[in-house]
């Protein structure tokens, strides 16, 4: 449906869990976080209703993220449910990969259509210091697996660290160049964790481009503006929360793991999708819809307005 700013919401990003098998320094506590009782996290049948109700108010793609999904008991019922609702065209999974040589055909067969797989580097010592807890070959294994499957294009988020990853943003564009891989470069928000960290670490997107000045544009796919070395198959995408925003184009809301819905990832607002009858919710997401803000309050170096980590939003 078209919000009041004339923005048609297509786009739903469900958290179906806020906990996680690593740790990134950005996103998470090292101590992790305390596993909540499983009444506080919305259920199998509350995300079918929530996807009918979306479908409803024109919903077509959803894409299913945590915490990290793959450790949500049921994620292969829940990738069912949806890709079995009418209206819904496109399910996605957004993952660290960690658990997809478990995961990867089932995802398929469930009805996923496409992985994004989260990489901030291609170094095992400091795949571990990001993570924390993670280690590369296994991320490695769990890409092996979604291409072993036929998940096709691959997409590759890196959070662009300053200090940390920038040092590798040719290693990462020379993966474009036999496969169908997109690599995408996401400036780092300032939220949670990482919300006090200091200016050097937060780099604008067009450090990708003076990194590679040989990139070309290749248009704009959703809120990245893609490039592409000459010659390579691949893409690299620079993704601009923070530097240049993309409301004016957003099409998207989030629930979170407890069932709140936001209609903006930096704002405070959230309204409670839980308890609500399938009409209840139907009514609930479109005052929501209506009442989406213009823009979120990162410009200016402010900080993310929301209260949570993002591994209870889901990015
Ligand atoms: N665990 C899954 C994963 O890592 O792909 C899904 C959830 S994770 C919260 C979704 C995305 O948010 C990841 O690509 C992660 O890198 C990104 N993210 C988390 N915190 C961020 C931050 N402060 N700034 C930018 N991106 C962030
Ligand atoms: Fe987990 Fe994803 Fe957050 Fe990393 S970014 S801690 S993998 S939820």
């Amino acid at each position: 449906m078209i919000d009041s700013f004339g923005r048609n919401i297509t786009y739903m990003r469900i958290s179906v869990t806020d906990l996680c098998n690593l740790r990134c320094l950005y996103c998470m506590p090292e101590s992790g976080i305390e596993k909540r009782p499983h009444r506080d996290i919305i259920s199998v049948e509350e995300i079918g209703a929530i996807a009918r109700a979306a479908a409803k108010c024109g919903i077509k793609k959803i894409r299913l993220t945590g915490g990290e999904p793959l450790v949500r008991r049921g994620i292969i019922d829940i990738c069912r449910l949806i890709s079995a609702t009418d209206g819904i065209e496109e399910l996605c999974i957004t993952t660290n990969g960690i658990l997809l040589p478990k995961y990867a055909e089932q995802l398929r067969d469930a009805g996923v259509m496409r992985i994004n797989f989260s990489l901030d580097t291609l170094d095992p010592d400091r795949y571990r210091q990001i993570s924390r807890i993670g280690s590369l070959s296994d991320a490695l294994a769990g890409l092996d697996a979604a291409i072993e499957m036929g998940f096709s294009p691959i997409k590759i988020n890196a959070v662009l660290i300053g200090g940390v990853n920038d040092d590798e943003i040719g290693r990462f564009a020379e993966l474009t160049r036999d496969r169908d891989i997109h690599v995408r470069y996401i400036e780092l928000m300032p939220m949670g964790d990482s919300a006090d960290w200091s200016s050097e670490h937060y780099l604008p997107g067009t450090a990708v481009l003076d990194a590679l000045p040989a990139l070309e544009p290749a248009g704009v796919e959703g809120v990245a503006q893609r490039y592409r070395l000459p010659g390579y198959k691949g893409t690299v995408g620079i993704i601009t929360p923070v530097s240049s925003h993309f409301c004016g184009q957003c099409n998207r809301i989030r629930v979170t793991a407890d069932g709140k819905l936001k209609t903006c990832l930096h704002s405070a607002p959230e309204t409670n999708l839980r308890g609500l009858s399938e009409e209840e919710l139907e009514d609930t997401l479109r005052a929501a819809i209506l009442a989406k803000p213009w823009t979120h309050s990162l410009d200016g170096g402010a900080f993310s307005e929301t209260a949570r980590n993002m591994n209870e939003i889901g990015g």
